[in-house]
């Protein structure tokens, strides 16, 4: 699965930096997730960090990109192989 932000994000730019993919930047309004980029950290971390570190827990599972562990380990190694 990839995560999303909500417009409850206030903007704290602390959850950008710590996303291993660079799949966090701000948007319009407020943050946004790069679904293709995503990982939910799979292949990087045990627990997704932008979720750990957000101080207002407005990072939910995108409802549109439901995914399964070994789906998510294809696109960290498909991100991997672009960014090498
Ligand atoms: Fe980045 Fe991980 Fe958050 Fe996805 S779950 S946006 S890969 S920090
Ligand atoms: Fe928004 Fe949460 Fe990221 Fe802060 S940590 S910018 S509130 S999504």
């Amino acid at each position: 699965m990839a995560l999303m932000i909500t417009e409850e994000c206030i903007n704290c730019d602390v959850c950008e930096p710590e996303c291993p993919n660079q799949a966090i930047s701000m948007g319009p309004e407020f943050y946004v997730i790069d679904p293709a980029k995503c990982t939910e950290c799979v292949g990087h971390f045990d627990e997704p960090q932008c979720v750990q570190v957000c101080p207002v827990e407005c990072i939910p599972v995108n409802p549109e990109m439901v995914e399964d562990k070994q789906s998510l380990l294809q696109k960290f190694q498909r991100l991997q192989e672009a960014g090498g």
